[in-house]
């Protein structure tokens, strides 16, 4: 089955694909082990791209089974490249942007890429939901979250319709990165906004390409699990593994100040990586 048919089942099936961001090659095997076989999508940003090289997180997704996406790409030409290196997806983000120039620069992606590389699965962003995948002490700026500034089910259908994307993004609340409580949010277990479930569920009714969610950190786990029953299809995580990677990075190190070998440091970062990616698959329905 091709990934967007595979997408595609895990919509009908309730469940959600788990979109995973990486930064660095140990994290491969970790998640791989998390997944025990069921479908990954390993998502690599442009800084993730520029430090990891294209074509080896290709190769690395491939020899794990994965897929690999082009996340984040900003231009049609980096849309174009990625397509070229063989990525099974290409997310192309001109959300930012006002809504004529999102369509449009969408739309040049989507062509630009598919012909080079048939198949290739496309993704555009509605609604701008913050730029960083970092953990925040104020709100970012410029971020939709107030159910009236998000996507309305009209526009996210013409937005399909004139750009061909396979894949829909919309701004329902979720928030690139983690936001501290302090900073003051909605939710009521962090400083991240409710989702809302309403505007997902009526994007669902209206529009016929599957709906992908990013900022998947920071979310309660019954937010997450009641995005996935209102019809989200991809839920990306990039934010929460950072954190844990780096986290249990410093508590390993600090346990074994003199050891010099991350063959003996390592593993217990990866077992605290690979943890946080099970539980997640278990919300979006792969246990
Ligand atoms: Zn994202």
């Amino acid at each position: 089955m091709n990934l967007l048919d595979i997408i595609k089942k895990a919509g009908k099936e309730e469940r959600a694909i788990g979109h995973f961001n990486v930064g660095s090659f140990d994290m491969f095997p970790a998640i791989a082990r998390a997944a025990s076989g069921a479908p990954v999508v390993i998502g690599v940003s442009e800084g993730e791209r520029a430090h990891l090289g294209l074509g080896h997180a290709k190769d690395m997704a491939r020899s794990f089974g994965f897929f690999l996406n082009a996340d984040h790409t900003r231009t049609v030409e980096g849309a174009r490249e990625a397509a070229r290196a063989g990525c099974d997806m290409i997310v192309f983000d001109a959300a930012d942007k006002p809504f004529p120039e999102n369509v449009r620069l969408t739309r040049e992606a989507v062509i630009a890429a598919k012909r080079a590389r048939r198949g290739v699965v496309m993704e555009g962003e509605l609604g701008y939901i913050g730029g960083s995948s970092s953990v925040f002490d104020a709100f970012p700026q410029g971020v939709v979250i107030r159910e009236e500034d998000m996507p309305t089910p009209d526009m996210a259908a013409r937005f399909v319709k004139e750009t061909g994307v396979d894949l829909l993004a919309p701004a329902v609340g979720n928030v690139h990165g983690m936001i501290r409580p302090s900073a003051g949010g909605g939710s009521s277990s962090g400083g991240n906004p409710a989702l809302s479930i309403r505007r997902i569920k009526e994007l669902r009714a209206a529009i016929r390409v599957p709906l992908v969610l990013h900022g998947g950190s920071g979310i309660p786990d019954e937010g997450l699990r009641a995005a996935v029953q209102a019809g989200i299809s991809m839920v990306h995580v990039s934010t929460e593994l950072r954190l844990v990677w780096r986290t249990a990075l410093q508590r390993a190190l600090a346990a074994h100040s003199a050891e010099i070998s991350p063959a003996k440091f390592m593993p217990e970062v990866l077992s605290a990586l690979e943890e946080l990616v099970a539980r997640k698959m278990k919300l979006f329905g792969y246990d």
